[in-house]
């Protein structure tokens, strides 16, 4: 089996940074090691360089199949393994959407022979689909549309929802929004589901958070049962500032809103109320974006940008790299059932980042990897980029280039 030992290198967690080698055999880590030596292992210097868990992103829209005009999962992972993302969990508003064994498997396979990093699919909750949803095998689990989407998975109907909640043990991940509570622009925390989640024992896991009113509605819902996450955008962006410059570019659904629920997001995150940060990557094309609203579609891209923005925030001490590796690896790899995934230690999976924390660079320098072609941060100065980006043991990405031979592997859920 091949060796590769990455020395020199400082290696993060949650729980800290300390200089370590690493030293993997075949697509596991062997050892986490000050001083390692290994005649027969090729050698990734890292000097000057940290090394973080890959980045798991619970949440991407890679379009295939069906809409591969904006992405598939060719151009989605090398995006991924450009911006140090390991792993991937797609959505399943694809067309067909994904509400079947069949069609899931359809995905994974497609995947297997084209993606460059880890991944797993959502299964999208349907009307008349609970055998479905409650037989499909591996998969992190069930999404339920729950405010305005897309191609026949909206679910806004109490009873069915229930159903859902009712049977089966696997996560359900929701938007906090509510179809009938967004067409009354009331309250956007009244969501059915946290009640339902608690009810039935559920693990419920919440996307992309976008107001301080669903952060202060979710600390008072604290517990085992519920997880969620934030975007970079929605922590990173703010109206009016955003729509000025971007126009219909920064139209997202949930939308950008203004400073103060950005600065709440950053408060739920930092204790521990957001426990991860997912892209929601929802790419379109440029032509698409600049259609005049509302015919502009909703979504902006992300996987590629995301670590450099977290970075850089961690840069400007707004947060530490560590806890950047736990937002963006640890946790997702732990409230998802990501086995051998999230961490750098002996026995887990060789899939890392190694990033020059000192790095300076303009988002969209040497173009984008992600098919839309564009990112709502370009021009974007950062510090702290990924270097290089290791999946199950193979150097994948390396300073802008690929090995277009390396594939990653469905990840287990537990
Ligand atoms: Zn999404």
């Amino acid at each position: 089996m091949t060796r590769l030992l990455i020395k020199g290198g400082t290696v993060v967690s949650s729980r800290g940074a300390e200089p370590a080698d690493v030293l993997i055999e075949g697509n596991t880590i062997l050892r986490v090691a000050a001083g390692i030596a290994d005649q027969a292992a090729e050698v990734l210097d890292a000097r000057g360089l940290h090394l973080l868990p890959g980045v798991l992103d619970s949440h991407v829209h890679f379009r295939e199949p069906g809409l591969t005009h904006k992405e598939d999962l060719a151009s989605g992972s090398r995006a991924c393994a450009a911006g140090g993302v390991t792993s991937f969990f797609d959505m399943p508003n694809t067309r067909p959407a994904g509400t079947t064994r069949a069609l899931i498997a359809e995905k994974k396979a497609l995947a297997a022979g084209k993606s460059l990093v880890n991944y797993n699919f959502f299964i999208g909750a349907a009307r008349g689909n609970l055998d479905e949803l409650n037989a499909a095998k591996n998969l992190p689990g069930i999404k339920v549309f729950l405010g305005s989407s897309t191609g026949g998975l909206l679910i806004d109907d109490d009873v069915l929802l229930e159903g859902i909640f009712s049977q089966g043990s696997r996560l359900i991940a929701v938007h906090a929004e509510d179809e009938a509570v967004m067409r009354e622009a009331a309250s956007r925390v009244s969501s059915p589901t946290v009640a339902l989640s608690e009810r039935y024992r559920r693990r419920l896991h919440v996307l992309h958070l976008s107001s301080a009113e669903e952060t202060v509605f979710l600390a008072e819902h604290r517990g085992p049962l519920v997880s969620a996450e934030a975007t970079p955008h929605h922590l990173l962006l703010s109206g009016p500032e955003a729509y000025e410059r971007l126009g219909t570019l920064a139209q997202t659904n949930p939308p950008i809103r203004e400073a103060r629920h950005g600065q709440a997001l950053w408060k739920a995150l930092l204790a521990g109320i957001i426990q991860c940060v997912a892209t929601d990557h929802a790419p379109h094309t440029l032509e698409e974006k600049r259609r005049t609203y509302p015919e502009s579609p909703s979504g902006v891209p992300g996987v590629e940008t995301a670590l450099p923005l977290m970075l850089d925030q961690a840069a400007r001490g707004r947060c530490s790299v560590s806890q950047v590796a736990a937002w963006m690896s640890e946790n997702p790899a732990r409230l998802l059932g990501a086995q051998g995934k999230g961490r750098i230690e002996a026995g887990m999976d060789a899939d890392l980042a190694l990033v020059d924390l000192k790095k300076s660079k303009r988002v969209g320098e040497g173009g984008y990897q992600t098919k839309c072609g564009w990112s709502p941060y370009d021009g974007m100065r950062l510090t702290g980029w990924p270097v290089a980006t290791i999946v199950g043991g193979r150097v994948v990405w390396r300073e802008g280039t690929f090995d277009l031979t390396v594939r990653g592997t469905e990840i287990k859920i537990v």
